[in-house]
């Protein structure tokens, strides 16, 4: 999946995407918590919004395609 395309994001969640190192981005991308699962998969389908000052991933788990949503904190 190409990272560097941000199918929707809102402009402030971009932004902060945006601060996030490549790298960075790839890992939290990566180990998302999915609870059907019981354990970190990688996410797809994924949007981004802003939620209480920090970014709020949410998608779909690439595994068993369930919900799933990670919350990135910014400091
Ligand atoms: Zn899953």
């Amino acid at each position: 999946m190409p990272i560097e395309s941000i199918p929707k994001f809102t402009p402030l969640a971009a932004n902060l995407w945006d601060a996030i190192p490549g790298h960075g981005r790839k890992k939290l991308l990566n180990n998302v918590w999915c609870g059907q699962c019981a354990h970190s998969v990688p996410i797809t389908n994924f949007t981004g919004a802003v939620k209480g000052g920090d970014l709020l991933l949410m998608g779909k788990c690439a595994v068993c395609h369930s919900d799933v949503a990670r919350l990135v904190e910014s400091n």
